[in-house]
């Protein structure tokens, strides 16, 4: 084989391309990361929440999230992933995200391929790149009483409250440096090099990589990770002329329930300078869904007549309902290169979203009154956590990569991300794609 210009290419510089380089620098690699969007924050591919103008106004933060992404679907006559979207800019996603990193469960969501152990160190691995905490807000008051208000009625159902945990560090009661991209990669960034540029398709010789196109020129390389995030990924691989029956399909995302709740008075005494609540419930057999209940970012609209609550009352609930990773749930691009999704809402799964309803306006009922204009709504389908297009699994025809994520069929092309996740994933999907991706990457250095 011919000596390569680097070690690996990663393509993609959000938290996976970033996790993924990491990983393959501190193994003594070089790695060229190529990167189609333009810095945004300073230092580039850092979080721009940590700005100050942006934590002044916490409720504010959607607003600012849609100036960075494109909406794919939302034009279309019948759309139906209207919030399906990418990111093109240094850091992707991950200078936008809300940083809640939970593990999913053994036996429920969690992919069963890899043992106990080695799910172990590999969220282990992804939780230190992340600088992940689990009891950053322990002490918060407001916590301890979201905790006595809902405790006796979840035990009856099984269920039980648990910390957040959280991708940051706490600098003050309510101020927080989120990690990003940049602080995954501060410590072993001297082996990566960042490139400007669109990746626009891969070289193959035969069955084996040996480059990446970044407009007209060549970077050689004998091993490529696709970190282009779940709509990206496939995109890439039929511009390269690598087709795959599994490939766009088993489409699953979060419907994401989302209210704002005002805190009964009589049971909230609690100071101005009360940490921040940030708690989650986590799905169960008999409720496999994943809720949060904390004070972050309210992504509805107030209603006038409803503004003047004291802040320390406000508390947001949020829960993610997983729509089921049918194999006809697809993506796929037309003649003009436009891409189309269809991904119905199954009556499995309409029976989930409408439990989800019932079992939030119970949580609603436990904790104080619903805010005027925050009533539970639901975002557009698609907006949260897109998964499953280049799914992982056996080669037999429903899966797109082997279990480390190397494309089945080719040598030395990875596929890192959302993408990959093959199961009905319950939680918040990042920590999981980054532990799947840092043991691929392991597994194929040893
Ligand atoms: C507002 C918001 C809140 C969120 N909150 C959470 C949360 O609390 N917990 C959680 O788990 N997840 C959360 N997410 C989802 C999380 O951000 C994503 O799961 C994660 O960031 C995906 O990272 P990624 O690196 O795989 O993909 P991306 O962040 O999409 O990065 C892909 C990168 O690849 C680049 N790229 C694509 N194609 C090419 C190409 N051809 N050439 C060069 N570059 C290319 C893109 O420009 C982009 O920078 C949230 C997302 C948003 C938007």
């Amino acid at each position: 084989m011919p000596v390569a210009q680097w070690d690996d290419i990663v393509i993609g510089s959000g938290l996976t391309g970033a996790c993924v380089a990491r990983t393959l620098a501190d193994a003594g690699r070089q790695v060229l990361m190529v990167e189609r969007g333009q810095p945004v924050s300073e230092p580039a591919g850092s979080h721009l929440r940590n700005r100050s103008d942006y934590r002044k106004d916490p409720d504010g933060w959607f607003g600012t999230v849609d100036r960075y992404v494109t909406y794919l679907d939302s034009d279309a006559d019948d759309p139906a992933l209207p919030g399906a979207y990418t990111s093109s800019i240094v850091g992707g996603s991950g200078i936008l995200w809300t940083n809640n990193c939970p593990r999913a469960t053994a036996g429920l969501d969690q992919p069963d391929h890899l043992q106990e152990r080695e799910w172990e160190e590999a969220y282990r691995q992804a939780e230190i790149y992340l600088d992940v905490r689990r009891e950053e807000f322990a002490d918060s008051r407001r916590a301890s009483v979201i905790r006595a208000a809902l405790q006796d009625t979840l035990s009856e159902q099984g269920r039980s409250l648990c910390h957040l945990p959280l991708a940051g560090r706490r600098l003050g009661p309510e101020t927080i440096h989120y990690s990003a991209p940049a602080d995954v990669l501060a410590a072993g960034s001297r082996r990566v090099t960042r490139l400007d540029g669109s990746a626009e398709r891969l070289e193959l010789n035969g069955n084996q990589v040996s480059g990446v196109w970044v407009g007209e020129t060549l970077h050689t390389t004998h091993h490529v990770v696709l970190a282009t995030g779940a709509v990206d990924a496939p995109l890439m691989l039929w511009r390269s002329g690598i087709a795959n029956p599994a490939l766009g399909r088993h489409l699953s995302f979060h419907p994401v329930l989302a209210t704002q709740v005002v805190l009964d008075e009589g049971s909230i005494a609690v100071s101005e300078n009360d940490p921040l609540p940030r708690l989650g419930i986590p799905a169960t057999p008999s409720h496999p869904w994943f809720v949060m209940v904390l004070r972050d970012t309210n992504p509805l609209p107030v209603d006038p007549s409803d503004l003047a609550v004291p802040p320390h009352r406000l508390v947001e609930i949020q829960a993610f309902g997983p729509i089921d990773p049918h194999p006809d749930n697809r993506m796929w691009l037309d003649g003009s290169g436009a891409v189309h999704f269809d991904v119905p809402i199954r009556p499995t799964d309409q029976e989930r979203l409408n439990a989800i309803e019932s079992d939030v306006m119970g949580l609603v009922q436990g904790l104080g009154r619903l805010r005027r204009g925050c009533e539970p709504r639901w975002s557009p389908p698609g907006t949260a956590h897109l998964m499953g297009s280049c799914r992982m699994g056996a080669e037999d025809g429903t899966s797109v990569t082997n279990q480390n994520g190397t494309l089945h069929g080719f040598e030395g092309v990875d596929i890192a991300g959302n993408a990959v996740i093959p199961t009905r994933l319950l939680v918040n999907p990042t920590l999981t794609s980054l532990a799947l991706a840092i043991h691929g990457q392991r597994a194929r250095l040893s």
